[in-house]
């Protein structure tokens, strides 16, 4: 029995503009679609539908790199953290010997 197709041309899922029928492959529906960075690729109709595919990939390294950033910001502060924790117990150790002197 075959599969009702069901046609997502014109849809839009994500960053992706589906803008026509692909060739089906392993009797899957494929779209050609067209991200909104200009990227066009041919896309299981599956993957659009349940949302495992959104971007060619452009938003998912957009995401990645703000989340570096984040990170590298994050790790910035820590350093400085440590460093500002390191000062004052040296400085404890220092008054510490000093008393005991
Ligand atoms: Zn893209």
């Amino acid at each position: 029995m075959r599969k009702e197709f069901i046609d997502l041309t014109g849809d839009i899922f994500g960053r992706w503009l589906v803008e026509e029928r692909a060739k089906n492959e392993g009797g899957k529906a494929q779209f050609f679609c067209r991200c909104s960075c200009g990227m066009e690729r041919i896309v299981r109709s599956a993957d659009l539908r349940n949302g495992s595919s959104r971007s060619c990939g452009c938003l998912a390294r957009k995401i990645w790199s703000r989340n570096l950033r984040k990170r590298r910001a994050q790790e910035r502060r820590r350093k400085k953290a440590k460093l500002r924790a390191k000062k004052v117990f040296k400085v404890r150790r220092a008054a510490r010997s000093e008393t005991r002197r």
